[in-house]
């Protein structure tokens, strides 16, 4: 009670006793009453401006934050503090709402005051408040205030440090409130435009709030939201920029994005596409001699002839300080190579003041041929560029065939050793044009996988005049899809390409006659079939040393589920996985094609054949697998 309202009082009092006798005294009083009444006023008003001045101070210094390229996280934190240092507030804080991964809400803190009592919280709690959930209760205040879009007090502040940190003890609870020392806790919704965002929480000694106060809050919460929709805003910008300020390329979130594209299109339509790696030479020494600003026009030099050299669907990209990529779709590694080599001469002619001239070194790489991986197709573009800085800079290298340059080796060796050793009988025209024809592989334009495929066609054909071209291809990717589907690891799927490859050709030494007969096979011509893959192993493959990781799995390929196959009767998971996709694989592409005793099926009709034997010939989960990939896969 102040001193006015004392006087008051006791004026009040004597005027009820002596009112009708002292008409003078009551003149008295009624002056004495409104002095004061307009004491209290000028009081109240003083205060207001006060309160309004700290406001607009307030207001003036969050809104000089919110000019200022600040983080939206510090831009909170700051505006919290001011809370809390300037306007005399316990505590507050501003939860956010968010989703968990089952689409229920909670809240996070996106900034708090310092306050010792929070200190209290994270060691009762022992929660780390940057990552903790606040529970999102619909029947709270906070909620109600929320989605009621209305500001409101309670003083139950052990009621809502109990809800957001259900597990503390009453004790706990008990101590904290305690140390708070607060009377009431404040909740003003917060939206980011027209969604709900949050909230800011105050906690003061007072056990109402005026409203002043509340419209105090109101602003404040005001500006809140205007940072929130302005960082929003900028992040969104930001997000959406796709090139590069220096240069105007594309910049490297462009290019991945767009890479991922392109590999997903290439691998649907197994047409291949490129990426060139460049990297300026001896930048360092140009910023060194003249300075930064020359240094960035150099940069400047090679993004503009990037940007002439490209088709309108390439992507040139400025990766890092001086790395550039370029994505060329639909290019294969020879067409990129001339590319590549284009843009080098064009770098290599321009002529830039003081500078001279500048060089660059370039690395090229093609999906489909060096890897069908996209961090593995930019690491070879990169070490192709690096091999052309090594060898001198200024200069176009092309990726070493790295993945297939091993398994591709082996079958080259083991198709030169059975012809030249004549392990297996074909004419000498025949010999002589398969052993040229693997003599290119490595030096021709052709894909080396390409001439490995033509080598097993041709040798197929030579027993079996209705083996189609292009089906040993075929038979890979296959079987490679489905490798790569249970996740087989790329040293086994090496060995699987290998075995497609070779699984075949002890049919070579099967007689023609029985080969090619239209009537049903008699159980002694049975026998012999049955024969072949133990033949390809042993007599052909056998003295070929680095192919003998590669025979178990021929040797295994017409093993069946049930034990019923051939030759040793294995069953289950006796049978080498490997063993068991070549023998789907070769069963697959069989029945597409015709057959002196039947004509070709159709896939749905193979499918469901293979369907039916499920469990006896094949492994039930591999036929499943087997037949979402080629439903699935578009395969030639
Ligand atoms: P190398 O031929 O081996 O590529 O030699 P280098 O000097 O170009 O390469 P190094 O990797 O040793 O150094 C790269 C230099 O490029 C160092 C860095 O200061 C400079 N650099 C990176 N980004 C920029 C940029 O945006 N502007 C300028 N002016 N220089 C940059
Ligand atoms: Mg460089």
């Amino acid at each position: 009670m102040n001193i006015f309202s004392g006087i008051k009082d006791l004026l009040g009092q004597i005027n009820k006793i002596d009112g009708s006798i002292y008409r003078h005294g009551r003149d008295f009083s009624d002056i004495y009453e409104k002095n004061i009444e307009l004491e209290q006023e000028i009081a109240a008003r003083t205060k207001e401006l006060e309160q309004a001045n700290q406001t607009i101070l307030t207001l003036n210094s969050v809104w000089d934050m919110m000019n200022s390229s600040q983080p939206l996280s510090s831009m909170l934190a700051k505006i919290v503090s001011i809370l809390y240092e300037d306007m005399n507030y316990h505590f507050a804080s501003i939860l956010k709402i968010e989703l968990d991964e089952h689409n229920t809400p909670y809240f996070s803190e996106k900034a708090a005051s310092a306050n010792r009592s929070m200190n209290r919280v994270i060691e009762f709690a022992n929660v780390n408040l940057e990552t903790y959930k606040f529970p999102y209760v619909d029947s709270s205040i906070i909620v109600k205030a929320i989605t009621e879009r209305e500001i409101y007090s309670t003083p139950d502040i052990k009621g809502m440090v109990k809800m957001f940190f259900p597990n503390l003890s009453e004790e706990q609870l008990n101590d904290l409130v305690s140390q708070m020392n607060s009377k009431s806790c404040t909740i003003v919704p917060l939206y980011k435009g027209k969604e709900d965002f949050g909230c800011l929480i105050v906690t003061t000694e007072r056990e109402n709030i005026t409203d002043t106060e509340s419209n105090f809050l109101t602003l404040f919460a005001n500006q809140i939201e205007l940072a929130i929709t302005v960082a929003g805003l900028f992040e969104e910008v930001k997000k959406q920029a796709i090139t590069d300020p220096l240069t105007g390329l594309f910049n490297r979130r462009y290019f991945e994005e767009n890479i991922v594209k392109e590999a997903e299109r290439s691998l649907r339509l197994k047409q291949s596409f490129s990426v060139v790696s460049l990297d300026l030479d001896y930048l360092k020494r140009i910023n060194d001699t003249y300075g930064h600003q020359f240094g960035d026009i150099a940069i400047k030099t090679i993004a503009n002839v990037l940007k002439k050299e490209a088709r309108s669907i390439d992507i040139p990209a400025r990766i890092g300080g001086e790395e550039f990529n370029l994505l060329l779709p639909g290019v294969d590694s020879r067409g990129a190579m001339i590319a590549a080599e284009r843009i080098r001469k064009s770098i290599e002619n321009q002529i830039i003041d003081t500078i001279g001239g500048v060089t660059a070194s370039i690395g090229v790489a093609t999906f489909l041929e060096h890897s069908d991986r996209i961090d593995e197709l930019i690491e070879l573009a990169d070490q192709a560029m690096y091999k052309a800085k090594v060898n001198g800079r200024n200069q176009v290298q092309i990726a070493q065939m790295q993945s297939e340059s091993e398994w591709q080796k082996i079958a080259m060796e083991t198709f030169m050793d059975i012809l030249s050793k004549k392990r297996i009988p074909v004419t000498d025209n025949v010999s002589m044009a398969i052993i040229q024809k693997l003599q290119s592989i490595g030096t021709s334009d052709k894909n080396s996988n390409e001439i490995l495929y033509s080598v097993v066609d041709i040798i197929s054909q030579t027993y079996n005049r209705m083996y189609k071209t292009g089906t040993t291809k075929s038979k890979i990717i296959l079987a490679i899809l489905i490798a790569k589907r249970l996740e087989l690891p790329k040293e086994e799927i090496d060995k699987l390409k290998l075995a497609i490859l070779l699984y075949d050709i002890g049919n070579i030494m099967v007689p023609e006659e029985i080969f090619n007969k239209k009537e049903p096979l008699t159980d002694a011509e049975r026998e012999i079939i049955k024969t072949h893959p133990v033949i390809a192993a042993r007599e052909i493959l056998k003295p070929i040393s680095n192919i003998q990781d590669i025979i178990p799995i021929i040797e295994n390929h017409h093993e069946n589920w049930d034990g019923k196959g051939y030759p040793s009767n294995k069953s289950g998971i006796e049978i080498p996985i490997t063993s068991q996709i070549v023998l789907l694989v070769d069963a697959f592409y069989a029945m597409t094609q015709d057959r002196p005793h039947r004509h070709a099926y159709e896939i749905d009709e193979i499918l469901d054949i293979i369907k039916k034997e499920a469990g006896q010939k094949w492994n039930s989960k591999l036929v499943e697998d087997f037949i979402d990939v080629v439903k699935n896969e578009q395969l030639q």
